[in-house]
């Protein structure tokens, strides 16, 4: 640090969805310190990834040209291990020969082929505007409703279950209502490594003797922070949930009014529980019968109780299913719509509620308006001036498919990286190659950049202004300190130019503009304007009116559904997609850590961060280690049905005996070749977190 600290500029972090205000340091170019601010979600404060996760935006190997695929040069699955090798096979471009083609090879394409050929992946990391103008551009530009984001890899279950029973996919309560709650029950979360600023909050509500419920089936950092730590069996969730419920409702622990007065098909769902005794499902769940009956009694007796849940709920092929028990289990307890109540699924990358929000998903328009809806649809094409396509498309895993077996053909990636975030990355990866036109808009030549026709280089969080919105439903602004490197251009400019190449007579004066328009198509931005995220810096939405500072706390007196009733809906026991046997004993689990931040395009490129996590490692229980020789360090061997990687194995005390986890960061040790990717019914999300495989020394 140089004399007096460089300027200040308010932003939001660009990683978790808690969405901490911060302060940019910057001078000359660079960031020289990054503060907390004390925004809604934070307070003042930040996680290691808000302190130090910055510098990528000046690293080397930001891309600062368009490049454009050398003639002749051919996609290899292989060039996404070898950044120098995938380099060599692109050339620089100025800026009207790289859009001329990415446009160009588009609409190609949607002439020879139509516009289901087409597809694109928008990103939960930019700004609302740019994914407002993203699925803007895939709907009426290609003419498809295939456009999705990284919340089918997420919270898509979540989001199905939360619609069905109350009529929203938001939290009906942010994760500060920790502050007023009785009991919290965390489960499939680990937001010490995955929400940091979100886990004080928690260990502060545990302080001041809140009852803090911890379900998972590794430990946790928060478990020591708890009254009550249930590990349970992975992929048990639904046994464990009814077994609660059963106890709940066989016990008359539940709320009659609430569920006379707020819910539709209790009785249904009591007969359905009927068969979940705790003491007939222990064996099943790996926990004692005594500790689910403790667990129930605790949540459903307490005044106010808040439920967190995380992707150990929501990335299974029954994650539906998983949501819908915790809803239910919620609901009958009548622990919505209060101070210190609620449903809270903690969202993952920190606007993938925004983006989810402004209709960067297949089957819902912005508002989460459904595509066949011909009322929402009309009311869209006179704002928007073009046609917009009924039916709804395809989901991430659904497109990567889809171009393995040649029905897509052009796919546009903003900010997103498939080739390392799908399952079944051999497939995906070979996929992605196959395409015809791949156009990857990036801050560097990512693994999916390594495939495509044209990279068009980006700006990074730090040098944009624009709103997000976070866990909590606080829409806020970050604004840019730095201008972006070399020839690399605002995200926003690119897809207008990109638009406007695709014969959409688009002009924005800037994302402000964008937002007026946003605001028109979306009735839950009603009373949230430009000028006063200037001036507050942050509003929750619902709000009610232009001096209010929006609901935190939703569903006070009815549910978004037709009758104002939830609905319950039971949810059956099933198994993972493949169970350990002889050949593959151990499950596979994936993840993030604390210092990386998924696929590690941006935190492995941070000094910081990536001295402090540099590696991949395996992580495995004391005992498995000793079962397979294996020393602290030593080469680890870890092969599914899919493909096997190798890296460094840890021992970690907090893992069960018969599982491994790998984080999805590396691509020395990409996770994903091993993943399954088949998907929840519902949800169209893959089963990450349950995976059949074998350990062994390298
Ligand atoms: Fe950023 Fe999340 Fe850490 Fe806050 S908790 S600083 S939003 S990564």
């Amino acid at each position: 640090r140089r004399g007096a600290p460089a300027p200040e500029t308010a932003s939001v972090c660009p990683y978790c969805g808690v969405g901490c205000q911060l302060g940019f340091r910057a001078r000359e170019g660079r960031i020289e310190e990054v503060v907390g601010r004390d925004g809604p979600a934070n307070r003042g404060r930040l996680c290691v990834k808000g302190r130090f996760g910055f510098d990528y935006v000046v690293h080397p190997e930001r891309l600062t040209r368009p490049l454009v695929r050398l003639e002749g040069a051919a996609k290899d699955p292989a060039d996404c291990l070898d950044p120098a090798r995938a380099r060599a096979k692109f050339r620089e471009a100025d800026w009207e020969e790289a859009l001329d083609r990415a446009a160009g090879g588009f609409a190609a394409i949607r002439s020879a082929r139509g516009p289901s050929a087409l597809a694109g992946f928008g990103s939960a990391k930019g700004s609302n505007e740019e994914a407002y103008l993203f699925q803007k551009l895939v709907r009426t530009g290609f003419g498809t409703n295939n456009v999705d984001h990284c919340t089918r890899l997420c919270h898509a279950s979540s989001v199905a279950a939360l619609l069905e029973g109350i009529g929203s996919g938001a939290v009906t309560a942010p994760f500060t209502a920790a502050a007023e709650a009785d009991v919290i029950l965390v489960i499939g979360a680990r937001p010490t490594e995955n929400h940091p600023v979100a886990a004080t909050f928690l260990k502060d509500a545990a302080a001041r003797g809140a009852g803090l419920i911890v379900m998972d089936p590794r430990g946790t950092g928060l478990d020591r922070f708890a009254e009550e730590v249930v590990r349970f069996a992975p992929g048990q969730d639904v046994a464990l949930l009814n077994a609660m419920l059963h106890v709940v409702i066989a016990e008359g622990l539940h709320d009659r009014d609430f569920v006379a007065r707020r819910l539709a098909g209790f009785e249904a769902l009591a007969e359905h529980v009927r068969a979940y005794a705790p003491e007939a499902v222990e064996a099943r769940c790996g926990v004692p019968a005594a500790q689910i009956r403790r667990v129930a009694r605790r949540y459903a007796r307490a005044e106010r109780a808040l439920i967190l849940w995380g992707m150990g709920v929501s990335q299974s092929v029954h994650g539906t299913d998983n949501a819908r028990a915790l809803i239910a289990l919620a609901l009958v307890c009548g622990q919505v719509g209060r101070p210190g109540t609620g449903l809270h699924p903690l969202r993952g990358q920190n606007n993938v509620q925004g983006a989810s929000d402004v209709g960067l998903i297949p089957m819902a328009l912005p508002d989460y308006q459904r595509t066949d809806d011909d009322a929402a649809r009309a009311r869209l094409e006179a704002l928007w001036g073009a046609p917009v396509p009924a039916a709804p498309g395809l989901t991430v895993v659904e497109i990567t498919e889809a171009a393995g077996r040649g029905a897509i053909e052009g796919l546009y990636v903003m900010g997103e990286n498939p080739a390392m975030s799908d399952p079944d990355l051999g497939h995906a990866r070979a996929a992605l190659a196959r395409l015809r036109h791949l156009v990857v808009q990036d801050l560097f030549l990512t693994e999916t950049a390594a495939l495509a026709d044209v990279v068009l280089p980006a700006s990074a969080w730090p040098e944009k202004t624009g709103t997000v919105t976070n866990t909590n439903r606080q829409v806020q602004l970050g604004r840019a300190a730095l201008a972006p490197p070399g020839e690399a251009r605002q995200d926003l400019d690119i897809i207008v130019a990109m638009a406007r190449r695709l014969g959409l007579g688009w002009r924005y004066g800037g994302p402000r503009e964008v937002f007026a328009e946003m605001a028109q198509a979306m009735p839950s931005l009603a009373n949230i304007t430009w000028e006063r995220l200037e001036r507050e810096g942050s509003v929750t939405y619902p709000c009610h009116g232009p001096d209010m500072p929006g609901e935190g706390i939703i569903f006070h007196d009815a549910f978004h559904t037709a009758d104002g009733r939830a609905r319950l809906v039971p949810a059956g026991l099933s198994d993972p997609a493949e169970l350990p046997d002889a050949d593959f004993p151990f499950v596979l689990t994936t993840g993030r850590e604390l210092e990386h931040w998924h696929t590690g395009a941006m935190t492995r490129r941070a000094r910081v961060l990536d001295a402090l996590r540099p590696a991949p490692v395996a992580a495995l229980s004391p005992q498995a280690m000793r079962r397979l020789g294996l020393a602290p360090g030593a080469r680890v061997r870890i092969a599914t049905r899919r493909g096997a990687v190798e890296c460094a194995a840890r021992e970690d005390p907090a893992l069960p005996e018969g599982m491994v986890f790998l984080s999805f960061a590396y691509r020395e040790a990409p996770a994903n070749m091993l993943t399954d990717p088949r998907l929840d019914p519902f949800g169209r999300i893959p089963g990450f977190k349950f995976s059949a495989a074998r350990v062994g020394p390298a």
